[in-house]
């Protein structure tokens, strides 16, 4: 299993560290690396897009020739995408509230960006997770998901507002699993 973390910008070193962990911690055999060019994506299996900001990511994205790639491994089954916060965003067929992003398209959800305020604004609450209950979540400046559909499950809720969606092999989350040692969503994304 090879797992790469989108090393553009954000909480890469984060994801990388706690991806690891999981692996031992989950006993799963494989290798996590940084993806900052199109050759770092070779042979991988599943692509972490990390918490940052979604205008930079999407924009660098594109001009490294990494959102391209991307469409091409989905597209041919090779590759499963988890967006966590920002990289939620770039998951979504539609940004309501912004332009600049221009995201991948890869699952059926809308999205908001900074929902919740400012950084200041940024707080951590229990969420309830279909297939794994209690979890401690921490959101940062989060973007809310507002509507999912077609083949697009909902897995976590905050208030009436979605929090976490599945769709095939592609998972959005708006909050940073990376932040707290709890490894589980790693291992749903791992077992996709
Ligand atoms: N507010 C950021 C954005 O819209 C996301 C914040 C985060 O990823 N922690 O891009």
């Amino acid at each position: 299993m090879k797992v790469g973390v989108l090393g553009i910008q954000g909480d890469v070193s984060e994801h990388v560290i706690a991806a690891r962990n999981a692996m031992r911690f989950h006993n799963l055999q494989g290798e996590v690396t940084t993806v900052r060019r199109v050759e770092d994506m070779k042979n991988l299996d599943y692509l972490i897009i990390p918490g940052g900001e979604s205008t930079t990511i999407s924009r660098l994205m594109i001009k490294s020739g990494i959102y391209d790639e991307i469409l091409k491994m989905t597209e041919q089954g090779e590759l499963g995408v988890i967006g966590t916060c920002a990289g939620s965003i770039l998951m979504a067929k539609d940004v309501v509230d912004d332009n600049r992003v221009i995201p991948l398209k890869l699952m059926n959800i809308s999205v908001r960006r900074n929902f919740f305020g400012r950084q200041r604004e940024s707080f951590e609450t229990e969420l309830e997770i279909k297939g794994f209950g209690k979890y401690h979540a921490v959101f940062i400046r989060a973007p809310v998901i507002e509507k999912c559909w077609g083949s697009c499950e909902v897995l976590a809720k905050i208030g009436d507002k979605i929090a976490m969606a599945r769709e095939g092999r592609f998972i959005a989350l708006i909050f940073h699993p990376e932040l707290t040692e709890d490894y589980r969503i790693y291992k749903l994304f791992f077992d996709l």
